[in-house]
């Protein structure tokens, strides 16, 4: 008799743990640091809309009783929104919630999931666990190589990851490219297009130009599956909401590999409150695009390259081994996140934040790299 290790699923023995952005807590248990500031983890420097604290409040009494498990008043709310029927949506703990029931719904051990180089953590986390096989497919320029990932595409192949915009390269496909892309998938394929970042990549002002809303093809692709999450330009990332858009079909099949309460009643009423508040959304998607603006400006200052990003968050290259610039810039109350389990050891991923901390970031960025 071996370990109980030994005994683990295949594919979970071998996995590594997602690496969360450090807490600020644990950086001030650490090193004493209590006034830092934490721009790793993709979180909305304003919060959530204010309107989201009187939705939570007003769920407290009810607290005792299981959450409504169809949410039937968020997807009301969505499907309003998003101009597609409620049939169409599945409401998940935060969006990696929905990348794992689409994993779980239509993925074996037999198969094969197509993702890249370079992308978010999440894709080869559900896949292995799964005990099925992940394809990681060489990037180009940092971002997905479409062509490429079409290419990778086999019998075996069950399922496709594309994270457009991607993390933590901040990395887009154009809407031309990815219909083309989603159009070329043979019919035993899932696509799961990934949009977690799409209320900043795609704002008529401050987006990236060709960004596509992959759910205006759902009609025309019935294997195509869009998802999206209340954590980022919503603010909600400690509520964890998200969800997906799809044929009532595929809904229906994540709908049996669901839990039953998977989005509790707190986090049901904020995603609707914060969903109603346009005015606030649209304040941090400006504050984003001011903030991404001053962070490249000191990057660019500094000497230092950027890969462009249609998030809110980008990663810049430090031009050496990115760890020992990371631990430096914790010492100075700085957190971000290095990026080197994503194959970018020289990479540190920075997340937008408030102008007092971009600034910060930046001063203390400026610091670390003169005195090594
Ligand atoms: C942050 C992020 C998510 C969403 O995570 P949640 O579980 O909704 O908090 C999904 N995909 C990508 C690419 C992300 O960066």
């Amino acid at each position: 008799m071996g370990t109980v290790t030994e005994l683990a699923a295949p594919g979970v023995r071998t996995l590594q743990p997602y690496q969360p952005g450090l807490p600020l807590e644990e950086l001030a248990r650490r090193y004493g640091v209590t006034d830092a500031v934490k721009l790793a983890s993709n979180e909305n420097p304003l919060g959530p809309s204010p309107r989201v604290a009187e939705a939570v409040r007003e769920v407290l009494p009810e607290l005792a009783r299981y959450p409504d498990g169809g949410g039937f008043r968020l997807k009301g709310a969505l499907s309003g929104r998003l101009d597609v029927s409620p049939e169409m949506l599945t409401l998940g703990n935060g969006s990696n919630d929905v990348l794992e029931l689409a994993a779980r719904a239509f993925v074996t051990a037999e198969d094969e999931v197509v993702y890249s180089q370079h992308a978010f953590a999440v894709y080869p986390l559900v896949t292995r666990a799964i005990g099925a096989s992940g394809v990681e497919v060489p990037a180009r320029d940092w971002g997905h190589d479409l062509a490429a990932m079409r290419e990778a595409v086999t019998d075996r192949t069950r399922m496709v990851f594309v994270a457009n915009p991607n993390n933590p390269t901040g990395t887009w496909s154009e809407a031309a490219d990815l219909k083309a892309f989603v159009a070329a998938m043979p019919e035993h394929v899932i696509v799961v297009v990934d949009e977690a970042y799409s209320e900043y990549a795609g704002h008529p002002e401050h987006g990236v130009a060709g960004y596509p809303d992959a759910a205006q093809w759902l009609a025309e692709y019935p294997n195509l599956v869009v998802t999206r999450t209340f954590s980022k330009a919503y603010g909600l990332a400690g509520l964890r909401v998200g969800y997906a858009i799809s044929s009532p079909e595929v809904a229906d099949l994540m709908n049996r590999v669901r839990q039953p309460f998977n989005v509790n009643s707190a986090a049901l009423a904020a995603a609707e409150a914060a969903l109603a508040d346009t005015d606030h959304l649209e304040k941090g998607i400006a504050v984003n695009a001011e903030g991404m603006a001053a962070l490249t400006a000191g990057f660019e200052r500094l000497g230092l390259s950027y890969i462009p990003s249609a998030g809110n968050f980008v990663s810049v290259d430090v031009g050496r081994p990115a760890d020992a610039v990371y631990e430096r810039l914790l010492h100075h109350g700085v957190i971000v996140r290095p990026v080197g389990g994503a194959g970018m050891p020289n990479h540190l991923r920075i997340s937008v934040g408030l102008a007092a901390e971009n600034e910060r970031c930046i001063t203390a960025l400026e610091r670390v790299l003169a005195a090594a």
